[in-house]
């Protein structure tokens, strides 16, 4: 039974116009809006998030703060006001040495910005939760992946990293990804997110945190290594309470949506977390619309206990809108109310 259909929405800057985009999301069966905070947002916006966010939950939707973006470690578009502010910090190549435009999530001048940032939005503005949107290393986005081709360069080899290699493992940080340096990349990227969603448990044990991890395959020829692809490490983190999985292209084979869909099923319930899985709700729209149907409807079958769209009105109005945003936001939204609570 499906028991949260979420949207995400990004448009947070007046009240009275995120009511009136708010009150769509309802009609389109919305219960839980994903709320895009930028650090922009934050920096600048911050009087009217609070507001923003208690006029959602007025209306009776549920509200998810998803820093997007933030530091480029998350997903998204918008552009970084750490890495604008700090040219140290960053992410750097394991086999070039360069500096990157990614915030390395494992020093302390970032893990402090972003549990300031999530625990300051948590007692501002009260929302229902966070959602942790693709976290991720730089690279390697794949090793043969099916969103990628094959990559030999990864990060993060950063003074900070390799110290903290060294001091764990008694010799200096190889220039290949060893397993020592998998094991490592893994165990230090669930420590920023990991001492966050404490943070939030402490200020209210009712916050709700979702970690949202790229849909890769993870088998034994083919694996991410982002960082967040070992998903027993993500699922058996005690602070998560749903364990999410990102967008499929709609042009991607159905049997790989499938397996998607199953793992993520399997780990929720292994480690008693609740399911969600993501649809493609911008940028690209089936050719058949009745493929929104059929992928609902596999979920649903499948036993994922919650639905989500990227994003609010198909991304009209963006570079990476649908080319029929309307109607794909349309079909999205009659699904949503076709499933919501069974
Ligand atoms: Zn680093």
């Amino acid at each position: 039974m499906i028991t949260q259909t979420s949207i995400s929405y990004y448009g947070l800057n007046y009240v009275e116009h995120a009511e009136a985009d708010f009150k769509e999301m309802k009609a389109h069966g919305v219960t839980q809006v994903i709320l895009a905070v930028t650090e922009f947002d934050f920096d600048f916006w911050r009087p009217n998030i609070p507001a923003i966010v208690d006029k959602a939950h007025e209306l009776g939707l549920r509200v998810l703060i998803d820093p997007w973006g933030n530091g480029k470690y998350f997903g998204g578009e918008q552009v970084s006001k750490f890495l604008q502010d700090n040219v140290e910090n960053r992410q750097v190549s394991a086999l070039t040495g360069e500096k990157l435009p990614y915030a390395c999530f494992n020093t302390n001048s970032y893990r402090d910005y972003f549990k300031n940032f999530c625990t300051t939005l948590a007692r501002e503005a009260k929302p229902d939760g966070f959602f942790w949107d693709e976290p991720h290393y730089a690279f390697p986005k794949g090793i043969a992946s099916i969103t990628g081709g094959v990559a030999d360069d990864w990060t993060c080899y950063c003074p900070v990293c390799r110290k903290r290699f060294e001091d764990y493992y008694g010799y200096p940080m190889p220039r290949y990804m060893t397993n020592d340096v998998k094991q490592f990349r893994w165990r230090e990227a669930l420590v920023v997110l990991s001492e966050t969603s404490k943070a939030l448990k402490e200020i209210d044990p009712k916050l709700e945190i979702t970690c949202c991890v790229h849909a890769t395959q993870n088998g034994y020829y083919v694996s991410e290594y982002r960082g967040y692809d070992n998903w027993d490490m993500v699922g058996s983190c005690p602070y998560f309470d749903v364990f999410s999985t990102t967008i499929v292209n709609w042009a991607l084979p159905e049997d790989f949506y499938l397996d998607i869909t199953r793992r993520t099923v399997a780990i929720a319930k292994k480690y008693g977390k609740q399911s969600e899985r993501w649809l493609m709700g911008y940028y690209k729209q089936p050719k058949d619309w009745k493929q929104v149907d059929r992928w609902v409807d596999l979920a649903v079958a499948e036993g994922v206990d919650r639905i989500a769209a990227w994003t609010y009105r198909g991304g009209y109005g963006t570079v990476v809108g649908a080319p029929d945003a309307l109607k794909l936001w349309d079909t999205i939204g009659e699904n949503y109310k076709r499933v919501i609570r069974g």
